[in-house]
């Protein structure tokens, strides 16, 4: 390994660019999802005839062509991503995966395995495309998710969808689910051996989906799968490997919503997400 004494001049300057670029694409995207809406560069056209980010005539009136809701286009400067180039997979390979999470979801059935049954209304199994490139983990279903049997519809969800978005995907293009299927009374973290029950269901999952990049959101699910009990900020900022797939760990956007300060260090997660998805 060349340590970084060893690193020439010009190695150096390209490492600096990377860092200053990485930390101005995660700011950018943060500021979007907080509603700034156009930025203005040095050296570049007059603000009348700059492209609105939301498709919106400019403030000083530059007509610009609507953009899609939820389409990124080359010049949203905080949505780089194009989605992962996607390699092309079979109808076969993509009903045999979805037959798999079938098998796993009629496994489970009715499940009373753990102590958690007790208090639930739906098992929340997970939803989502089953050849994802791309699968988030979650702790447990809250209140909205375990009424409606769905995973993250509720306000962390909302941000979840946003950070979707944020990374070029769409919802519906990536795997929800969490590591327990069913709510812990009152959102408290689930038990260890709660965890112990129920996570080989997750694990199930995550086989048989394959993804190219797991991002788990906090503490629980990160520490259940790298099998460790270090605190979700010393797992942040590393690329871990589970079975052969790339983990990125970041927290958990009901986190999130109780600490918006972290919003800037979980866009950095994000990107390293995406970057994983177009290498
Ligand atoms: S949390 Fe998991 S193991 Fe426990 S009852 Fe629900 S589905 Fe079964």
């Amino acid at each position: 390994m060349i340590g970084a004494n060893a690193m020439t001049t010009g190695e150096r300057r390209t490492a600096d660019h990377d860092d200053i670029a990485q930390n101005l694409r995660a700011t950018l995207t943060q500021l979007r999802l907080w509603g700034l809406r156009e930025v203005i560069l040095f050296g570049s056209p007059r603000p009348d005839v700059l492209p609105s980010l939301d498709g919106e005539a400019s403030a000083s009136g530059g007509k610009t062509p609507p953009m899609p809701e939820e389409t990124p286009k080359r010049h949203d400067a905080f949505v780089e991503a194009s989605p992962p180039s996607d390699e092309p997979i079979s109808r076969d390979e993509r009903n045999r995966k979805a037959s798999l999470l079938e098998d796993i979801r009629r496994d489970l059935g009715d499940c009373r395995r753990c102590p958690l049954h007790r208090g639930r209304t739906h098992v929340v199994f997970g939803e989502g495309d089953p050849a994802a490139p791309l699968v988030f983990v979650g702790e447990g279903p809250g209140a909205d998710e375990d009424r409606l049997g769905r995973p993250f519809v509720g306000q962390a969800g909302q941000l979840l969808n946003k950070m979707i978005r944020a990374i070029g995907l769409h919802r519906e293009k990536v795997y929800i689910c969490n590591v327990v299927k069913c709510r812990p009374p009152g959102n408290r973290m689930p038990e260890p051996e709660e965890i112990r029950i129920c996570s080989p269901f997750l694990i199930r999952q995550l086989e048989a989906i394959r993804p190219r990049v797991i991002c788990t959101l906090g503490a629980c699910a990160s520490r259940t799968l790298l099998s460790t009990t270090a605190a979700i900020s010393d797992l942040r900022r590393k690329i871990h490997v589970w079975r052969g797939i790339p983990l990125v760990a970041t927290y958990h956007p009901a986190y999130l919503l109780r600490n918006s300060a972290k919003k800037a260090d979980t866009w950095k997660d994000l990107l390293e997400v995406m970057a994983l998805l177009h290498s």
